[in-house]
């Protein structure tokens, strides 16, 4: 490249031919003037004077052809010499156009050069590839009239040129979409630099420009790629932990935190071991193990974690291990699902389970019990009906009738445990039930406990069996008076509650809805979780030997069972005990009306009987009692014989006297058959235990009379005449 010193040589050039034409002007003068004087002083002969101004005038002439050959040659050297070096710089240059034309033309970027009023000066290869528009189509055009910027950007690129127009920036950085000649848009990456002189003046503007599209939907899938996993992560119903392989927390998600009750940064300081039950322990570590060594792919655990409040929370938790690409483990990739409230209801449903199982033994053990019964304790009665008061015999017989009365008391309270009782429900208000019996219950629990009884206005009304209502009342009373053998305090308390869908799912039995809640609490020594979770089995008790049946909770459980309800209980060692009772509540609230029992002897006597019993020792029984009553008996085993008994009989029957379940026809279908024949007979049932035949679920039918074995005879030959007479 030329430098500075042969860039001034042109101007000692041009300025030379003056100075020497001067000097030569001054020079060739004195000359003249000087040497004339001088050769006139020296020389006075005209003719030699002519002569030597000959001389002189040739060599002057000499002298500057000499010196003028001398300055033309070395004129000409200049000049050859630059000419040379001029086009040296003249094909350099050449090539450095031609190299950066290559550049400009090669460059993976679009170039395009604007001149001062922002038209396109140059339009690279690259430029006519990504826009489309040939060179020719757009020189000289602003890029408004080009038409090649995306409408909606329009105003910011306009901002851009501007300020770049009036030099406000020299270099600027944008990204914009623009469209191609095909009307395709495509983003757009502009890189601009402005050129001015050195008055400041813009010369041209350089924008660089490359296609960004590709790179900008990369860009966004990824994003979005990022923000849905992130999401999918994030609100994952259930628990999502990345382990490193040294047992500490890569990563968790907000549902983990949630189920161990631990935020990610308390994590921090936790490993995983300190997170396991201890029991658990092994199992994870031996599973973790065959994991990484690759002889599993995958593993799932139903297991124990301590949340930060120390309580044990179930999980299921499924493990795998993501490794790079040589096949080196990463990390533990873990799905932790919060199961503790399934296995609390697998843990109540195996519970309930076990309760069924106890109760239909219990029933069954009870039904033929209460036959026996019913022989044994009714031919006692009758053998000291004819005993005189002298006899010897009369205090064995009494003492048969007591154990026999005792024993149909705990077949009794095993009915009720069994849900086979048969109840007598009515509308009540629990509060009455509850003041009713609070004087009892003051004398019950002695001096030493507080009765606090806690009534509400406005409750809910239940229906159920008064007298099995107190019967609970009663059990959980006396409980708690023996749970406090130092004296404390014995609160019941009733409420409305609503139990809404969350409490029925988390507790079997109930459902939603309207409740009376009966809660009765001691301040008593409570209970651990062994007794807590048997309290209800018939026959469990913890008192000793002749203090508890261990039938007082079977009894209560029955009993509120079998009227829609369910119990919680909330027991701590010395902490007391709460029992909460849920009963529904009813809507209709249709007075009670008491059927009144009339107490003293029928008046009328006499009548027909056709007594069906399949068991002999009760037929019998029955037959000799009442025949002693003055009644007329036909007495049949199954319903095919009485059938047969009644046809063979012209006489009216009164009464049909039947046991429910027997062989054959049930005494249900007996009644039916011999209603159609006899529509005035009317009917009384005895049976053990309920049956689907006359009650539903329990619950007696309207109208129809009921004898619940085992019976005392009184009660037979009361309930055989109110029958008869119409008042049942
Ligand atoms: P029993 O009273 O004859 O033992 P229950 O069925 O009434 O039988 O009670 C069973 C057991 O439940 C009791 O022996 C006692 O261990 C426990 N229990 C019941 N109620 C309470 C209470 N309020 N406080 C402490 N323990 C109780
Ligand atoms: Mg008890």
């Amino acid at each position: 490249m030329a430098n500075s010193s042969k860039k001034q040589k042109p101007l000692t050039l041009r300025v030379a031919p003056l100075r020497i034409t001067l000097i030569y002007l001054l020079v060739g003068g004195l000359w003249i003037i000087f040497s004339d004087r001088l050769v006139a002083a020296i020389v006075t002969d005209p003719i030699a004077l002519t002569q030597l101004q000959t001389y002189k005038g040739w060599f002057y002439i000499v002298a500057t052809a000499l010196l003028l050959y001398l300055l033309i040659r070395h004129s000409l050297a200049v000049l050859s010499n630059s000419e040379a070096e001029l086009r040296a710089i003249s094909a350099e240059l050449q090539a450095a156009l031609q190299r950066l034309t290559f550049h400009v033309e090669n460059s993976p970027l679009g170039v395009i050069e604007w001149d001062n009023h922002f038209r396109v000066q140059r339009w690279s290869r690259q430029s006519e590839q990504l826009f489309g528009w040939k060179a020719e189509e757009v020189l000289g055009k602003h890029p408004n009239e080009i038409g090649f910027i995306y409408a909606e950007d329009a105003e910011a690129v306009n901002r851009v040129i501007v300020a770049l127009l009036e030099g406000n920036r020299s270099r600027s950085v944008n990204r914009n979409r623009n469209y191609t000649k095909s009307g395709a848009v495509i983003d757009c990456e502009w890189y601009e630099s402005a050129f001015f002189d050195e008055t400041g003046r813009l010369i041209s503007i350089l924008s660089l420009v490359q296609d960004v599209t590709a790179r900008e939907q990369a860009k966004q899938a990824l994003q979005e790629s990022e923000e849905r996993f992130r999401a999918t992560f994030e609100q994952a119903a259930v628990g999502l932990a990345h382990l490193g392989l040294d047992n500490r927390w890569l990563w968790v998600n907000q549902k983990f935190c949630d189920i161990i009750g631990y935020s990610f940064e308390e994590l921090g300081q936790l490993s995983l071991p300190q997170l396991i039950y201890p029991d658990d322990l092994d199992i994870n570590r031996e599973q973790a193990r065959r994991l990484v060594a690759g002889e599993i792919q995958t593993y799932s655990l139903e297991q124990r974690y301590i949340r930060k409040d120390s309580s044990p929370v179930w999980v299921n938790v499924t493990v795998s291990l993501l490794r790079d690409a040589s096949g080196q483990p990463k990390y533990f990739i873990g799905v932790v699902q919060d199961i503790t409230e399934r296995k609390q209801l697998e843990e109540q449903y195996r519970h309930a389970q076990k309760m069924e199982a106890v109760g239909r033994l219990a029933g069954g053990v009870a039904h033929d019990f209460n036959n026996l019964l019913t022989v044994i304790n009714g031919y006692s009665e009758l053998a000291l009906h004819g005993l005189t008061e002298l006899d010897p015999l009369q205090k064995s017989i009494r003492e048969i009738r007591k154990a026999g009365e005792r024993a149909a008391r705990l077949t009794h309270q095993l009915l009720a445990f069994s849900r086979q009782q048969v109840l007598q429900p009515e509308i009540l208000d629990l509060n009455e039930v509850i003041t009713d019996i609070s004087r009892m219950l003051t004398r019950l629990i002695g001096e030493d406990i507080e009765l606090v009884i806690i009534t509400k206005a406005g409750l809910g009304r239940i229906k159920a069996d008064p007298g099995q209502m107190e019967q609970v009342i009663m059990n959980l009373a006396i409980n708690a008076r023996d749970a406090m053998p130092h004296g404390g305090k014995l609160t019941i308390d009733l409420a409305n509650v609503e139990l809404d869908e969350d409490f029925a799912r988390r507790h079997l039995r109930v459902a939603p809805g309207s409740y009376v809640r009966l809660a009765i609490s001691d301040t008593g020594v409570g209970m651990d979780k062994e007794t807590l979770n048997r309290i209800f089995e018939p026959f469990f008790t913890t008192k000793e030997q002749g203090k508890g049946t261990g039938l007082g909770l079977a009894t209560v459980y029955g009993i509120v069972n079998q009227s829609g309800g369910s119990i919680l209980v909330y027991s701590e060692p010395g902490w007391g005990t709460t029992f909460k009772i849920y009963l529904p509540q009813i809507k209709e609230v249709s007075k009670s009306s008491p059927v009144s029992l009339p107490q003293e002897h029928p008046s009328q006597r006499g009548g027909t009987i056709l007594l069906v019993e399949d068991e002999p020792g009760v037929r019998n029984l029955v037959r000799d009692t009442l025949k002693e009553d003055g009644y007329t008996v036909l007495d049949a085993s199954n319903s095919a014989e009485a059938l047969l008994l009644s046809e063979q009989h012209p006489d009216p029957i009164h009464l049909l006297l039947t046991d429910v379940v027997m062989p054959g026809l049930s005494g249900r279908q007996l009644a039916e058959h011999l209603l159609l024949q006899r529509p005035k007979l009317r009917i009384l049932y005895m049976s053990g235990y309920t049956d689907d035949a006359i009650v539903h679920h329990g619950v007696l039918e309207p109208g129809v009379a009921f004898l619940h074995k085992p019976f005392t005879l009184q009660i037979l030959t009361r309930k055989v005449r109110e029958v008869l007479d119409g008042i049942t």
